[in-house]
């Protein structure tokens, strides 16, 4: 089959492998119906270091079960089903926390030597516990909420939880790619009167306000706190969704969260320690995140997906084959791209 591998920084490639097989009892080989690429995938894209094995990528999938080990209960072949970012087995001590990225046997897709979704089928461990079963008939536009699923929408409603979004709440975003803009519609669905987007980038920042967000700040840095403080009355935001992971936008998001406020943290953070300690200190806020629990969001979020309550699909403005994935890595790294959906 095709899937897509990274070789180094800039260097990725259709590459043609073996078809994935059982190999776990609690197994599923999914045929990958819809993938895309990932805003965390540009990391590696920018400094990974040269492998001449590679490493497969790819972490968001709606699939159609194909196979299934002798120990799936719930899932049968044909199943329509959102592939989670990561593998839990939803039995150890973690998963039964709701803390699935603590799960002791966690399985991270497309990333240190697990296989990928950018192909056209992938393996997928302890199946019962990882995949979301879909019962409904999807269409284009469906499918690619559906996908949102896996990663972005279940991101984005991650910082909004952590970040302690409230009805009434003035929230901000930081950071206006597909996460953010996700963060956005996850802080309206749970009541958000107001909703200040930090983005500069004119399209994204439009589909923010389509999404519910109700000011746009396309200052930075100090200006942007700056006129944050300006919007809300000189208190800054009750909670703050930190969705890119730099320490200028850790920083930005720490400044403009008012006293006693929360700090959602979502993006991959690419600095070494969290900054501001002083002013998260005074401010007596709580700054948390991580990697969300995606399948424990799942039950709570794809209902209002089913409905069409909420429409992340929207996020994705470029379509590829397998065969022009690099194409759409390379739009996205130049930001011609906002997310770039994968039909194999
Ligand atoms: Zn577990």
């Amino acid at each position: 089959m095709k899937a897509i591998y990274m070789y180094g920084a800039g260097d990725v490639r259709t590459a043609e492998v073996p078809d994935p097989v059982i190999s776990d009892p609690a197994d599923a080989i999914i045929r990958v119906v819809r993938s895309c690429v990932c805003g965390s995938d540009l990391w590696p894209y920018a400094a990974m270091e040269r492998s001449d094995e590679g490493q497969a990528l790819g972490h968001e999938a709606v699939g159609v079960v194909e196979d299934t080990g002798a120990g799936v209960r719930g899932l049968k072949r044909g199943d329509l089903v959102v592939m989670p970012m990561f593998s839990t087995d939803g039995t150890c001590r973690f998963c039964r926390e709701g803390v699935l990225s603590g799960c002791e046997n966690v399985g991270f897709f497309g990333r240190q030597g697990w296989a990928g979704a950018q192909a056209e089928a992938v393996r997928v461990p302890y199946a019962d516990a990882t995949l979301m079963r879909v019962d409904a008939d999807a269409d284009d536009t469906l499918l690619t909420s559906l996908l949102t699923l896996s990663d972005v929408m279940a991101t984005g409603h991650h910082a909004a939880v952590v970040a302690g979004v409230r009805p009434g709440h003035t929230v901000a975003v930081v950071g206006d790619g597909a996460v953010g803009l996700c963060g956005v519609i996850a802080a309206r669905r749970l009541g958000a009167e107001r909703i200040i987007m930090l983005g500069r980038h004119h399209s994204r920042t439009g589909l923010a306000v389509e999404f519910g967000a109700t000011d746009v700040v396309p200052e930075r840095g100090a200006e942007a706190g700056e006129r944050v403080r300006e919007l809300t009355g000189g208190t800054g935001a009750h909670a703050v969704l930190e969705c890119v992971g730099t320490e200028e936008s850790t920083s930005t998001a720490i400044e403009i969260a008012r006293p006693g406020g929360g700090v959602g943290r979502v993006g991959v953070p690419h600095y070494p320690a969290v900054p501001q300690a002083m002013a998260a200190w005074v401010k007596n806020l709580r700054v948390g995140g991580g990697p969300a629990p995606v399948r424990f969001y799942l039950d709570e979020l794809l209902p209002d997906v089913l409905s069409g309550a909420i429409r992340p699909g929207r996020v994705f403005d470029r379509a590829v084959g397998l065969d022009d994935v690099p194409d759409g890595y390379r739009a996205m790294a130049g930001r011609d791209a906002l997310k770039v959906l994968i039909t194999p």
